[in-house]
C-alpha cells in the first residue's frame, strides 16, 4: 500500500477501506508517511469527507495509536465529559466535583487552550500549586479514592491526535465533522470512562457556527461512542456569547467556585446543572429529573464545593483559594469598556471577547506562549441587558498595562447595541442520546 493510492482515492471522492485507514494512521504516527502527504490526505479528507464507517475506523485506528487507560480497577460507572470548546467555558470546574459529590467518579482528562478559547488545565493551573501533571498510577488512584481527578492527557495518549491535530492547525482543515468526531472520540474512548457527556457548542465562539452542523456532530459522536459500547449523551449549548460573565483562567476558577457556593450568574448553573444532571443520568443515577434535582443539591448542600477542595489539596493545590478566592492570581491592572451608545445589548461576539482576552494575556497564540492567569475580562453587561451611554460594559485585567489598548480596539468591534428590547436566546439547544 502506498500513501499516495490512499490521497488520489479520496481526492477522487471515493470510500476508504478499514485497512488503508490503518496504514495511513499507523504510518504518519511511526513518521514513515511525510507530513507533506499526511496534509494533503487530510485536505481531501475535508473536501471529499469520510462516511459512519469511515470515522469510525478512523476512531479506532487513533484510538489504538497509544496507550488505554484502564480504569476497571474502581467500582462503578465512571463519567467523562468533554466539550468541543468555547469563551469562557468553564464547566469543567463546576460539573466534576459535583457528579464525584453524588458518588460517581469522575477521570478527565483535559487539554491546553491554543488560540481563543482556554483549556481546562490552564485554568486549573491559577490555583496555587495545583499539579495536573500526574501519572498514570496517580490518577487512577486518586479517583479510586476521592472519586475524582481532572489532569492533563498523558505523553502516549493517542499520540496520532497529537500529530494529526498539530498539522491540521496548520493546514486549514480542523473544521470538518469526521476530523473533529475522531479527534476528540479517540481521546474520550482511550481515557477509559464508561459513559460519556459531549457538549457541543454552537455559536461564533465555537468551531461549529451553525445549529445543523453542530448536531450532525453530536450525532456522529454519539453514533461512535455507542458503537464502543459507552453510553453517550450530547447537548447541544449555546456559544453565541460567552458563557458566564469571566473569561481568563483565575477569574473563571472564581466564576466556578462562585456557582458552587450556590451563586454566580445564571446562564452558567443552567448549563453545569444540565451537564451534571446527563452525566449523572449516564451514570444510572435515575431519570433525568431526579438527576436533576441531585445536581442542585449538590451546590446547595455544599458537597460539591467541598469535593472541588478536597480534589485541589489531593493534587498539591492550596484550598486557601477556593475557601477564598481573592487568594488566586490578581492582575496589577484593571481598565474599564465603556458603551458608546444606550440601548440593548444585541450580540456580544464570543470569539472576539475571547480573542481580547488572549491579548490581555490569558491565551496563547503560539503553543509555547506563557499564560498570564490573572488576566481576562469581566463582563458587566450581557446580551439582552439594557445599557446606558458610558455605561461599564467589562472590566479588563492584565499584568501587561500595553495590551489594553489593543484589546479595547477588539471589544469595541464585538458588540452591537439595538435600541428596541432584545429577547434573551435559549442556551441549550438539543439533546442527542
Ligand atoms: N477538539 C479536539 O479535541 N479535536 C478537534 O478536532 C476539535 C476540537
Amino acid at each position: 500500500m502506498f500513501a499516495l493510492d490512499l490521497i488520489i482515492k479520496k481526492r477522487n471522492g471515493m470510500k476508504l477501506t478499514m485497512e488503508e485507514i490503518n496504514f495511513f494512521v499507523d504510518g504518519y504516527t511511526k513518521g514513515e508517511i511525510p507530513d507533506y502527504q499526511a496534509s494533503a490526505f487530510l485536505m481531501a479528507v475535508f473536501f471529499n469527507g469520510m462516511d459512519t464507517d469511515e470515522t469510525l475506523w478512523l476512531t479506532e485506528a487513533m484510538l489504538h495509536s497509544g496507550d488505554i487507560v484502564d480504569l476497571s480497577c474502581i467500582p462503578g460507572i465512571k463519567v467523562d465529559k468533554h466539550s468541543t470548546g468555547g469563551v469562557g467555558d468553564k464547566t469543567t470546574l463546576v460539573i466534576a466535583p459535583i457528579v464525584a459529590s453524588c458518588g460517581v467518579p469522575v477521570a478527565k482528562m483535559s487539554g491546553r487552550g491554543l488560540g481563543h478559547t482556554g483549556g481546562t488545565i490552564d485554568k486549573l493551573e491559577s490555583i496555587p500549586g495545583f499539579r495536573t501533571s500526574l501519572s498514570r498510577e496517580e490518577f487512577v488512584t486518586n479517583v479510586k479514592e476521592i472519586g475524582i481527578a481532572v489532569a492533563g492527557q498523558t505523553e502516549n495518549l493517542v499520540p496520532a491526535d497529537k500529530k494529526m491535530y498539530a498539522l491540521r492547525d496548520v493546514t486549514g482543515t480542523v473544521e470538518n465533522l469526521s476530523l473533529i468526531a475522531a479527534s476528540i472520540m479517540s481521546k474520550k474512548l482511550a481515557s477509559g470512562s464508561d459513559a460519556i457527556v459531549l457538549d457541543v457548542k454552537v455559536g461564533s465562539g465555537a468551531f461549529m457556527k451553525t445549529i445543523g452542523e453542530a448536531e450532525k456532530l453530536a450525532r456522529l459522536m454519539v453514533d461512535i461512542g455507542r458503537g464502543a459500547g459507552r453510553k453517550t449523551v450530547a447537548l447541544i449549548t449555546d456559544m453565541d456569547r460567552p458563557l458566564g460573565n469571566n473569561i481568563g483562567n483565575a477569574l473563571e476558577v472564581s466564576e466556578a467556585v462562585d456557582i458552587l457556593n450556590g451563586k454566580g450568574p445564571d446562564d452558567l448553573r443552567e448549563v453545569c446543572l444540565e451537564l451534571a444532571a446527563n452525566m449523572l443520568f449516564v451514570a444510572g443515577k435515575g431519570d433525568i429529573e431526579s438527576c436533576r434535582r441531585l445536581a442542585a443539591g449538590a451546590i446547595e448542600k455544599r458537597t460539591a464545593l467541598k469535593k472541588l477542595v478536597e480534589m485541589v489539596i489531593r493534587q498539591g493545590g492550596d484550598p486557601k483559594a477556593i475557601e477564598d478566592t481573592a487568594e488566586l492570581p490578581k492582575a496589577r491592572f484593571k481598565a474599564e469598556w465603556k458603551a458608546e451608545t444606550a440601548g440593548y445589548i444585541e450580540k456580544m461576539h464570543a470569539e472576539k471577547l475571547g480573542y481580547a482576552s488572549l491579548i490581555l494575556g490569558a491565551g496563547r497564540k503560539n503553543k509555547d506562549d506563557v499564560i498570564d492567569h490573572s488576566a481576562g475580562i469581566e463582563l458587566v453587561k450581557k446580551p439582552s441587558d439594557k445599557v446606558e451611554r458610558g455605561e461599564t460594559l467589562a472590566f479588563l485585567h492584565t499584568s501587561d498595562e500595553n495590551r489594553i489598548p489593543e484589546a479595547l480596539s477588539v471589544l469595541e468591534t464585538a458588540v452591537s447595541i439595538s435600541s428596541i428590547p432584545v429577547q434573551a436566546q435559549p442556551l441549550i439547544l438539543g439533546r442527542i442520546e
